[in-house]
C-alpha cells in the first residue's frame, strides 16, 4: 500500500510511530505536510499537486490535521476523497469534531448520552441557561478550545455570570455545561480504530484540578472497558463520521457520557499508558480497508 499521512509535525510521536509502523508492515509511505498541497481545480478530474508538482498516486491518506489549519486541511482531505484515495476519517468527519457545538448537536440527535450542555448568545439568556444545566458548579467551554485550555470550573453562579459575560463581550463563544462532579477529576479515552476500541486508558487530575488533561499533569492508566463504554465509544466516532477517533468519556452515575470526539487522537499517552501496538493497528486497519490485506503482518 502507498500511503500518505498528513502532517505539520514529522517528528512528532504520532507521526512517527504510525509512519515506522507502516514501513514494518512493508508499505509505501511518506509524510506529506498539510500546507504544502495545491487543490487544483483547473481540469475536469479532480487533482492535488505536492510542493508544486503533480502529487503521485497514492491508495490511502491518513490525515492528522491540527487546529489551526482545520479549513485547508480539511480541504485537501476532501479532494483526496473525491480522487477515490481511502482515506478513514473524511473531511466532514473531521469538520464535525472539531467544533464543540456541532460536535454535542449531532451526538445530541443520536442518543449518546453528554453532560447536559445549553448554548446561548445572549446576556438576557444566561441565567436561565445555567439554571437548565443544574445550576453552580458549572462548566464554561470555550468553543474552540483545546488541551483543557478554555474549561473553567465556575463555582457559584454569580461567577459564571461575570465569566460569560466577559467571554462574550470578547466576543467569544461558551458552551455551559453541567459539572460531572461524580466523575472526580477522571476521564476515559477510548482509541476507536474501525470497529475495535484497540486501546482504553483512564486519566486523572492532579491534585484540586478538575481537567484530566496529560497536559495539566494529569497521570494515566490502562483501563478494561465494560462492553457499555466500548460500546458508547464506537457509536460516537461512527456517527461522527470517523474510524479513527479519540473519544472522551465522563464516569457519569448512570453511564458513560461523552464529551468529545478527536480526530487526530495523540497516540505517546495511550501508548504508553497501555504499552499496546496503536499505530500498527491503525495501519491494518486502512491497509485493510483500502484492499491491502496484511499479508506482512500474517507472514511474521
Ligand atoms: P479539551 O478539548 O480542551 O480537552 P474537554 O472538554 O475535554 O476540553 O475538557 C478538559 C477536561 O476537563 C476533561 O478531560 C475533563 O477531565 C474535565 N471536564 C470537562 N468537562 C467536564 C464536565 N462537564 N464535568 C466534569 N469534568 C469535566
Amino acid at each position: 500500500m502507498k500511503l500518505a499521512i498528513l502532517s505539520r509535525s514529522p517528528r512528532a510521536y504520532s507521526t512517527q510511530r504510525l509512519k515506522s509502523a507502516a514501513l514494518e508492515r512493508g508499505h509505501d509511505v511518506k509524510v506529506l505536510d498539510t500546507l504544502r498541497f495545491g487543490i487544483d481545480l483547473s481540469t475536469e478530474e479532480p487533482d492535488l499537486t505536492f510542493r508544486g508538482r503533480p502529487l503521485s498516486s497514492y491508495d490511502a491518506v491518513l490525515p492528522r490535521i491540527g487546529n489551526s489549519v482545520t479549513y485547508f486541511g480539511t480541504a485537501v482531505v476532501r479532494q483526496f476523497e473525491q480522487m477515490d484515495v481511502y482515506t478513514p476519517n473524511t473531511a466532514a468527519g473531521i469538520m464535525n469534531s472539531r467544533d464543540k457545538l456541532r460536535a454535542t448537536q449531532i451526538l445530541s440527535r443520536h442518543q449518546i448520552a453528554m453532560p447536559a450542555t445549553v448554548f446561548v448568545r445572549n446576556r438576557g439568556e444566561v441565567s436561565s441557561a445555567i439554571d437548565m444545566v443544574g445550576g453552580a458548579p458549572v462548566v464554561i467551554k470555550l468553543l474552540e478550545g483545546t488541551q483543557g485550555i478554555g474549561v473553567i470550573l465556575a463555582p457559584t453562579k454569580k461567577v459564571a455570570e461575570a465569566i460569560i459575560e466577559t467571554l462574550h463581550g470578547t466576543n467569544q463563544q461558551v458552551l455551559i455545561q453541567r459539572f460531572v462532579e461524580e466523575s472526580k477529576g477522571k476521564d476515559i479515552r477510548a482509541l476507536v480504530v474501525g470497529d475495535r476500541v484497540v486501546a482504553a486508558m483512564r486519566r486523572s487530575a492532579q491534585g484540586d484540578e478538575f481537567r484530566s488533561n496529560v497536559h495539566r499533569g494529569g497521570s494515566v492508566e490502562r483501563v478494561e472497558l465494560t462492553p457499555e463504554y466500548e460500546e458508547t465509544a464506537l457509536r460516537a466516532a461512527h456517527i461522527m463520521g470517523l474510524r479513527v477517533a479519540g473519544v472522551d468519556m465522563l464516569e457519569g452515575t448512570d453511564g458513560p457520557l461523552v464529551m468529545e470526539v478527536n480526530s487526530s487522537p495523540g497516540l505517546q499517552g495511550i501508548e504508553a499508558a497501555t504499552e499496546l501496538d496503536v499505530a500498527g493497528a491503525i495501519v491494518d486497519y486502512i491497509a485493510d480497508q483500502a484492499g491491502f490485506p496484511d499479508i506482512d503482518v500474517r507472514q511474521r
